[in-house]
């Protein structure tokens, strides 16, 4: 049983026709059409055979399409923590750009007291930065940077779950990792009684 369909092509999922309709709406081909009657009927044909194929990034557009980022298990709108992070972050870099205390601190234009309070408040406001974000973050040990959620197979691909929507859900990034630790227990014990 192989886990991912990965050599499926569009010819399995819309197979060619013989009657000069659009292979995937039907709709009736004009001039040089030979499959689709349109852009929009080729790239969605394109998107389903992705998502079939169990391609990460088109499930993830999906998934997010209809939960907008809202985690199936404890509620959390990871679209909004996402923005958050990444708010956070672009903060953190502009500033240190524009505020380079090494640059600053450098400038002989500047008396050495002066010097001196730059790296200072650099400092302070650094520790105030990480102060703000651990805030908002104790509540949501999420991750820092990366994305803040996972489109889940509600039954796991290894056990026969399937690329379909009624099979995905959203989930933020601790309530996955809640989820597969508990998963992974059972197979350690597994594991464990082999030897
Ligand atoms: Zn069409
Ligand atoms: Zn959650």
């Amino acid at each position: 049983m192989s886990r991912y369909k990965s050599n499926l092509t569009l010819d399995d999922i819309y197979p060619s026709r013989t009657d000069h309709l659009c292979r995937r709406c039907e709709k009736p081909l004009t001039g040089k059409q030979t499959k689709w009657c349109s852009k929009d009927c080729s790239y969605a044909a394109f998107e389903e055979m992705m998502f079939a194929k169990g391609s990460s990034t088109h499930i993830r557009r999906e998934v997010f399409a209809r939960d907008n980022g809202i985690c199936a298990n404890c509620g959390i709108d990871c679209e909004k923590i996402q923005r958050i992070s990444d708010h956070a972050n672009q903060s953190l870099s502009e500033f240190e750009t524009v505020f380079n205390p090494y640059d600053l601190s450098s400038n002989k234009n500047h008396s050495l007291e002066i010097r001196q309070q730059i790296i200072h408040m650099f400092f302070e406001y650094r520790k105030q930065f990480f102060k703000d974000a651990r805030k908002i973050w104790k509540d949501t040990p999420l991750n820092f940077g990366g994305s803040c959620w996972q489109a889940d197979h509600i039954l796991e691909v290894i056990h026969g779950g399937k690329h379909e929507m009624s099979n995905l859900q959203t989930l933020c990034n601790l309530c996955h990792k809640q989820k597969t630790a508990k998963m992974a227990r059972p197979k350690k014990i597994n594991q464990a009684t082999l030897f």
